[in-house]
């Protein structure tokens, strides 16, 4: 599987940086967001190393969504939200900060602001 060794999620996959983890197995990890937009706020990521949308294949993206659903479920389990929001930002222009793919899943509560 590949690895970037300057990537931070990387690193998080690797144990180097530590992270509060909502799900595990061999192929994703999901973890919550150091800086979280709503309480919950995930991170969905392939353990392969690849920078956005755009450079994903087929199989890292059917392993990647096919776990959304149950990562969901158990942060509705958790937290009580009342509903989720499941997105990517590809490329800078659409503000990716971290270039290792990754899902946001963030949970809306009936009484949030709202988020940018
Ligand atoms: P992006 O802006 O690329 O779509 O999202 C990157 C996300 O990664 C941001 O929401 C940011 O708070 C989060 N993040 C950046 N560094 C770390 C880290 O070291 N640990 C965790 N848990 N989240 C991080
Ligand atoms: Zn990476």
């Amino acid at each position: 599987m590949a690895r970037d060794e300057n990537c931070i999620f990387c690193k998080i996959i690797n144990g180097d940086i530590p992270s509060a983890k909502v799900y595990e197995d061999d192929d994703v990890l999901a973890f919550l967001d150091i800086s979280q937009v709503t309480k919950g706020h995930t991170l969905v990521i392939p353990k392969n190393h690849v920078k956005d949308i755009y450079e994903t294949d087929e199989a890292t993206a059917s392993t990647l969504f096919a776990r959304i659903p149950k990562i969901a479920k158990a942060l509705e389990k958790s937290f009580e939200p009342a509903g989720i929001n499941v997105l990517n930002n590809t490329k800078e222009a659409a503000g990716q900060s971290v270039f290792h793919l990754h899902i946001h899943l963030i949970p809306r509560y009936d009484e949030d602001d709202g988020y940018d």
